[in-house]
């Protein structure tokens, strides 16, 4: 693997085979192409195969970019993650999957998806580009150290190349291979990495009724520090035993996390679970169907409104009798029902460590990076895409966007001639 001669195939190692870095190899390739260049890329991957994590998107179904990408989707560092998607944005995803010949199909929400429905139909799209282009896999292999050698690396005291592309993931979800390994050696190395924090990830609260676990409900849940809102979403929210999960709590505990590390102060969330109406447009409904069924126990009131363990938790919380009529309620009672509806407070104390994050927010300080190429200022000749850099986005995918538009750049620079 020596490089010998100046006129040889440019050497490019990818280190890492995730949604990026496959990416980036497919890109490097086809820019060599274009520029009449002979490029020999290698992917270097610690898992058996490349692309597990893929195959676990989107419940399955990977849902690989979204109809509307915007700087607010974006966390870490969010101007330059726009400096990035906006070269390689959403259309160009789409473009670039359906040249693949996987066609995309968008959700109500605009979150898009393949039309298969399987993630799987994304990842062999990829694979079988990476073979076409004579891309190699080297599998079973973790990059463990890498060093100048000449005027490019030696990846393991072995593997030669000119230039490098780190494509290694994050902490998120390590049993599909990201467990962080490279942002440490990486430290090591002397490249600034932004403290580390599990996000897209269930939320633990202080004393959470366990009578809740296993609820799916509507609802907005309003995340707040020291009374200053710091994110909102609405959706399903899945209720545990520990606490609330589901897409809405997903959303907003990167903002918990950093907050709870930070020790800025006591972090709550709001519960809404009647978000489409008001308190006074709830409490009008609720007293017209007092008024108009007396005689209905108390247990059916909220049933036509959420479930019915959800409403029955609320009716206790407001100590109403649930076999007793409802025409007994007073209008105070009924104010005290729309508070807890409208507004049931949750202490945070955690959010769900790595092992059930989507998503690492933080990585390496994009201070360190140079925009228009994504090579590392300290490590010139080596490039990084993907969850690897201080970029992370809302559920949505919007993650994949990420890793996509960034391997794209990475793979690209990497090839260009200066
Ligand atoms: C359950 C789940 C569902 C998700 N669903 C979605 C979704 O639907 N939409 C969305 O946008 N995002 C989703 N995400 C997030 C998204 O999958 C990631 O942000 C994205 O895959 C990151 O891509 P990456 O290439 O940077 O890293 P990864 O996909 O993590 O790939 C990194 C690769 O590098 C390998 N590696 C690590 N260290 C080394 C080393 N030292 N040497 C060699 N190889 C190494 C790893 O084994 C891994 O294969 C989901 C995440 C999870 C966990």
């Amino acid at each position: 693997m020596m490089k010998t001669n100046k006129s040889e195939a440019l050497k490019l190692a990818v280190i890492g085979g995730g949604a990026s870095g496959l990416v980036a190899a497919i890109s490097a390739v086809r820019q060599a192409e274009k520029q009449g260049r002979s490029v020999k890329v290698t992917i270097y991957e610690s898992n058996s195969r490349v692309g597990k994590k893929l195959l676990a998107t989107g419940n399955g179904r990977c849902n690989f970019t979204n109809d509307s990408v915007e700087k607010h989707n974006f966390h870490g560092d969010a101007d330059f993650a726009e400096k990035v998607y906006t070269r390689f944005n959403n259309a160009d995803i789409k473009a670039f999957f359906y040249s693949v010949g996987v066609f995309p199909k968008s959700d109500a929400a605009g979150r898009v998806y393949p039309m298969s429905l399987q993630a799987s139909s994304v990842l062999d799209a990829l694979r079988c580009e990476t073979a076409r282009l004579g891309i190699e896999e080297i599998t079973d292999t973790m990059i463990t150290e890498f060093r100048r050698k000449d005027s490019g690396f030696l990846l393991n005291s072995v593997y030669y190349a000119d230039k490098v592309i780190i494509a290694a993931g994050g902490k998120a979800a390590p049993v599909h291979g990201s467990d962080g390994n490279m942002l440490s050696l990486l430290k090591k190395y002397g490249i600034e990495i932004t403290p580390l924090l599990p996000a897209l990830t269930p939320m633990q609260c202080d004393s959470f009724p366990k009578i809740l676990k296993g609820i799916r409900a509507q609802g907005r849940i309003t995340l707040r520090c020291l009374g200053r809102i710091l994110a909102e979403d609405t959706g399903e929210i899945q209720y545990t035993d520990y606490g609330l999960s589901g897409i809405p709590s997903m959303q907003v505990s990167g903002f918990a996390a950093r907050a709870l590390y930070e020790k800025r102060g006591e972090v709550t969330a709001t519960v809404d679970s009647c978000p489409s109406m008001e308190k006074a447009e709830l409490k009008r409904e609720l007293l017209r169907l007092i008024r108009s069924n007396p005689d209905m126990p108390g247990e059916l009131l909220l049933a036509g409104l959420m479930p019915k363990r959800l409403g029955m938790t609320i009716l206790s919380d407001c100590s109403v009798n649930p076999s007793k009529s409802i025409g007994m309620l007073h209008e105070g009672v009924v104010d005290k029902i729309v508070s807890q509806i409208k507004g049931k407070k949750y202490k945070i104390n955690s959010v769900k460590g790595f092992n059930d994050a989507q998503v690492t927010s933080g990585g390496i300080s994009t201070e360190g990076i140079d925009e228009n190429t994504l090579e590392l200022k300290m490590l010139r000749g080596a490039y990084a895409c993907g969850e690897i850099i201080n970029v992370d986005g809302d559920c949505g995918g919007y993650n994949l966007q990420w890793a996509w538009s960034s391997g794209m750049l990475a793979g690209i620079s990497a090839v260009r001639e200066k």
